[in-house]
Parts: C-alpha cells; sequence; structure tokens
C-alpha cells in the first residue's frame, strides 16, 4: 500500500487517469495539477493549482511522458492552465522526494542536478518500454492500414531497428503475413533477426535493400533514411518513422519525392491510453512501494 505517500500528478493525457485510479487504490494522497476540466470522481484526490501545492509534505512529483518543455511548462490535456514546474518548487520537497518522468530534457536535467533530487526516467526502463512496444506495434499496423491500399499479408517490409519496438514491430508484421527484413548494425542482432526467421541486412546497405520495400518502419533514434535511401525506394512505398523526434527520416526529400513518410510519435498514448496508463501505473506503484 502507499498509504501516507503523497504524490503530486502534474499534467499529462488519458494514460494519467489509469495512474490516478491505481494510485487512489493503493491509498496514496494524491494532489492534482492541471486537471480542473476532469470530472472523475477518485477518491483521495485533491485538485489544485501547482501554486497551492504544500511541496514539503510531497514525496514523489509525475510529470507526463513528455515531462517538461525547455521553459518548464508541462502540457496537460485536462486544463486551460498554463503550469510550469520550477527549480524552487522542486528544492522545497523532502530530501528524498524523486520526480517520474517519462522522458527527460536539459530543463528538466539541470533542474535535478540544481536540487539534488532523483528523476526516474521511465520510458528508460526496460519493462515499461517493452510492454510499451506492444501497443506502438499495434498502433503500427493501424497506421499501415489506413494509409496504404494493400494488405499487410504478402507486403514486404522493412523494419529499421531491432530494440525493444523493432522487435515487436517485426514480430506482429511477420505475423500478419508480410514479407519482413530487418536493418541493425550488430552482427548479434543480424543474427537474432535471421534465428526468427525474418531477413536480417545491414543497415549500411539500406538503399540497396529497400528497393523493393511496401512499407519501411523506422524505430532507429538517428538519420538513417536518408535522400539517398529514399531516392531508391518505390515511390508507393509507405515510411512510418516511429523514433522519438526529430524522427530518422529525411521528410524534406521525402516530400520532394512524393513519398509518403509519417512520424508517428506516441502511439501507445493514441491507440490504448487504457493500457499504456496501466504499464505506467503498475510499475510506479512497485517503485514507489520501495523503501526511499
Ligand atoms: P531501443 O531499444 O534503444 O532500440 C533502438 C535501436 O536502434 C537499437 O537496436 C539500436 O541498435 C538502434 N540504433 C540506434 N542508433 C543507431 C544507428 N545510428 N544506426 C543503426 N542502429 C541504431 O529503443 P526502442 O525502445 O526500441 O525505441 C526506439 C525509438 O522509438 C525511440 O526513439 C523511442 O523513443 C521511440 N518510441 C516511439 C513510440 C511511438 O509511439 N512512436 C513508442 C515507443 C518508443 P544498437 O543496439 O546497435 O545501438
Amino acid at each position: 500500500m502507499l498509504t501516507g505517500k503523497h504524490v503530486v500528478i502534474i499534467g499529462g493525457d488519458a494514460r494519467q487517469l489509469e495512474i490516478i485510479r491505481k494510485l487512489s487504490t493503493f491509498d496514496a494522497k494524491i494532489s492534482l495539477v492541471g486537471f480542473d476540466q476532469l470530472d472523475d470522481g477518485f477518491i483521495g484526490v485533491t485538485k489544485m493549482r501547482i501554486d497551492e501545492v504544500d511541496w514539503n509534505t510531497v514525496d514523489a512529483i509525475l510529470l507526463p511522458i513528455s515531462g517538461t518543455n525547455e521553459a518548464g511548462k508541462v502540457d496537460t490535456i485536462f486544463s486551460n492552465e498554463s503550469i510550469v514546474l520550477t527549480e524552487e518548487m522542486i528544492e522545497k520537497t523532502p530530501n528524498h522526494c524523486v520526480v517520474y518522468s517519462g522522458i527527460s530534457n536539459t530543463y528538466l536535467n539541470q533542474c535535478m542536478k540544481k536540487t539534488n533530487r532523483t528523476l526516474i526516467k521511465l520510458m528508460e526502463r526496460d519493462d515499461i518500454a517493452i510492454y510499451n512496444s506492444i501497443p506502438t506495434a499495434e498502433g503500427t499496423i493501424m497506421m499501415a492500414i489506413q494509409h496504404t491500399d494493400f494488405t499487410i499479408h504478402g507486403a514486404n517490409v522493412a523494419v529499421l531497428g531491432l530494440g525493444r519496438v523493432g522487435m515487436s514491430v517485426a514480430r506482429k508484421f511477420t505475423a500478419l503475413g508480410a514479407k519482413v527484413k530487418v536493418g541493425a548494425r550488430e552482427s548479434d542482432l543480424l543474427a537474432r533477426i535471421a534465428e526468427m526467421g525474418m531477413e536480417p541486412f545491414h543497415i549500411s546497405k539500406a538503399a540497396q535493400e529497400l528497393r523493393d520495400v511496401d512499407v519501411c518502419i523506422n524505430t532507429i533514434p538517428a538519420l538513417v533514411v536518408t535522400a539517398n535511401v529514399l531516392a531508391e525506394m518505390p515511390s508507393h512505398t509507405f515510411v512510418i518513422d516511429l523514433a522519438s523526434k526529430p524522427g530518422g527520416t529525411d521528410f524534406r526529400y521525402a516530400e520532394k519525392r512524393g513519398i509518403k513518410a509519417l512520424l508517428v510519435p506516441g502511439l501507445p498514448g493514441i491507440v490504448a491510453p487504457k493500457t499504456a496508463g496501466r504499464i505506467l501505473a503498475d510499475v510506479l506503484v512497485k517503485l514507489l512501494a520501495e523503501p526511499s
């Protein structure tokens, strides 16, 4: 149980509702900032403005997956108010207070460094990233169906990267009957791709290997779908770029060549906010229950 733990949840999207529900079930004391338009009546939950938080009593601060922007602003879909988390606010929390965020940036890193508080980047955790790869892969299938006029079954699909997302995406497209080839750079990953019954290729050979591809799914957060690669692709290829902003595709050149290429961030929150929220909530409950 989380009895006696004071958690401030600042901003976010539908995923936060599952987290609030779970933390509330576990008896945490929850302060919600940026939720004034939320109607759900959660028990033990108090809505407030950020300047009303009693920081001295806060054990944990939960930010959205996106964290803050470089000015400390936190996004929320449940309020029109502008919410800014400052170093001064974090400074007032007890030393053991932990900040949880999906990802971080220079602003947040600086705040943590100056206040000497711990930041946990949830999206860097293998467990969360692997569970999250499931709704991400389902969302990718949705995109492929919506944006093409052919079946996935029988299509030539290339997946770039065999990390946590790449592996799930490659598996699911294979299961749907696509002819899947996967690009990676490490020899162990190339061996794993072959073991999984897919066609491996070295990422440096992408230009040649993608000449006959119908759908190209990038998961590598580096420029790999370059102008050279795009120049060799068929014009009907649909490029789905899942990598974090700015993605790994030369979108300017893709547009010039008439190749449809989309950067598609945040699929779990779009296609399965409930599941994505539960994934976060389950891990958070365990982390919050650990002795500080
Ligand atoms: P990951 O496990 O770290 O996998 C990334 C893969 O990219 C690794 O296999 C890595 O290979 C490879 N890679 C990195 N830099 C490379 C380079 N320069 N050349 C060739 N390969 C390179 O990450 P992940 O969890 O799969 O996530 C992948 C991306 O998707 C991230 O940007 C993440 O933020 C994003 N994401 C997007 C969504 C969405 O909804 N769109 C959802 C979840 C995650 P090595 O092992 O050789 O380094």
